[in-house]
């Protein structure tokens, strides 16, 4: 099964999918981590990244697809099935991904949105930010990514709708019962 993961920042995919992936066998592919580990090794791609994810917007698509072309030709290779986190974040990058995963000859199984409300994600990531300590974390550059996240990734839920493909999580409660969601999804595809 290949499938995404996407949702607000603060809707707890990271979490999520790493329970799912450790249950399903899944390469848990996160571009957001990916990103940070790229700038804590100070390399290129890393310094032209900083920036502008410390200023909640999103880094240009040339760069994040590079990334997985390579990551999803190595599963293909390897025959091993993957989770995407963070990434298709507009209807670009997911036209791009169908064009990627067809070169491959690989399907998409599931499209799964873990939905939280605004007041919500904005009490969790203020909260994160305590222990994470992640710049993007804060008050203003929150309201950016939130922004970001309704122009430009909430269409998504509509495009992979008309594809089928659309899967829905209530992303408010305890992090054991959005994982039984999520589980009963996964079993059903
Ligand atoms: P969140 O907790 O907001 O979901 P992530 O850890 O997924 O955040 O990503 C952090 C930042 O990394 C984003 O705000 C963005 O700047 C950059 N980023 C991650 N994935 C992508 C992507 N697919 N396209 C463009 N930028 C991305």
């Amino acid at each position: 099964m290949n499938i995404i993961l996407f949702g607000p920042p603060g809707a707890g995919k990271g979490t999520q999918a790493k329970l799912v992936c450790n249950k399903f066998e899944l390469d848990h592919i996160s571009t957001g981590d990916i990103l940070r580990n790229e700038i804590s090794k100070s390399s290129k791609l890393g310094l032209a990244a900083k920036e502008i994810i410390d200023s909640g917007y999103l880094v240009s698509d040339e760069i994040i697809i590079d990334i997985i072309k390579i990551r999803l030709s190595e599963n293909k290779k390897n025959n091993t099935n993957f989770l995407l986190d963070g990434f298709p974040r507009s209807i670009n990058q997911a036209n791009l991904l169908s064009k990627i995963m067809s070169e491959l000859e690989i399907d998409l199984n599931a499209a799964i949105l873990i939905d939280v409300e605004q007041p919500v994600l904005i009490n969790r990531i203020l909260n994160r930010k305590n222990t994470e300590g992640r710049i993007d974390d804060s008050e203003e550059v929150l309201a950016s990514r939130l922004k970001v996240y309704y122009d430009q990734t909430a269409p998504l839920i509509q495009f992979y709708k008309d594809l089928n493909l659309l899967k829905w999580v209530n992303g408010v409660g305890e992090i054991n019962d959005i994982n039984q969601q999520i589980n009963s999804i996964m079993e059903q595809l």
